[in-house]
């Protein structure tokens, strides 16, 4: 009989290392890893019409509205390589996206395996996203003090040249905060509620974070 998939949802603020962890789990788990900041960043690379609706709420660290950011993300896991599950990342963001996305794993007997929710103090958070530079061939993320590429400013996957995207900018983050204490926080009790939240100290070097992501996931 085939494997059961396993839906995995990463909680956490911005810069909390939802992304950096995804991308080392996801070859031991054998799951594909589906951000949605990725996927909107795709649209903009590619300047297609979701893109550009989706641009002036990421520009001001706003949230994209529901019916945009939900029909994204299940056209996504409507993909063949999601047959065995998923680790999400940066959705769902608000109960609306996680009361559909509980609804279409329903309609398809499955549910959410474990909703490991990182944690790390705001102020931490701040210093992260200051330094945070990604890959523009690949998106793969760096930071300028604790997770340098081997050569200054280029990707050690593919060579591409590393920014800082326009919504880490000090301004943009302050708001995305608020954003995600006010519409997104509340996905703690909610999945807590429904018995799958486990809470990980995610204000710990990158590969101590790995190390308790993968006792969760395991138990
Ligand atoms: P971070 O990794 O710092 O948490 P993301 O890359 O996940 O940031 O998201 C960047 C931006 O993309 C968000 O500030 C928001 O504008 C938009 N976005 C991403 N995911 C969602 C979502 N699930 N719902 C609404 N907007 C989203
Ligand atoms: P998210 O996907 O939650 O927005 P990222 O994975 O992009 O977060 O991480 C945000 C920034 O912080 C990146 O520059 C990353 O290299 C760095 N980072 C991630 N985890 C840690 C950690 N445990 N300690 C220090 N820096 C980290």
């Amino acid at each position: 009989m085939p494997k059961k998939p396993k839906y995995i949802v990463l909680l956490g603020p911005p810069a909390s290392g939802k992304g950096t962890q995804a991308t080392r789990l996801r070859e031991e788990l054998d799951l594909p890893h589906v951000a949605s900041g990725d996927l909107f960043r795709e649209h903009l690379k590619n300047e297609s019409e979701l893109g550009a609706k989706a641009k002036e709420y990421i520009d001001r660290g706003a949230l994209v509205p529901d019916d945009i950011t939900i029909a994204m993300v299940m056209d996504r896991l409507s993909r063949p390589d999601c047959e065995k599950g998923a680790i999400l990342d940066g959705f769902p963001r608000t109960i609306a996206q996680a009361e559909a996305l509980d609804a279409a794993l329903v309609e398809q007997g499955h549910k959410i395996s474990v909703t490991p929710s990182i944690v790390v103090p705001d102020e931490v958070l701040v210093e992260r996203v200051g330094g945070r530079r990604v890959c523009r061939m690949c998106g793969k993320t760096y930071h300028v003090r604790f997770n340098l590429p081997q050569e200054p400013d280029v990707c050690d996957r593919d060579g591409g040249e590393l920014y800082q995207r326009d919504d880490d900018k000090p301004e943009t983050v302050r708001e995305r905060l608020k954003v995600y204490w006010k519409q997104t926080s509340p996905l703690i009790e909610y999945y807590r509620g429904q018995g799958v939240l486990v809470e990980v100290n995610g204000d710990q070097p990158i590969d101590a974070v790995t190390e308790e992501l993968r006792t969760v996931l395991a138990g």
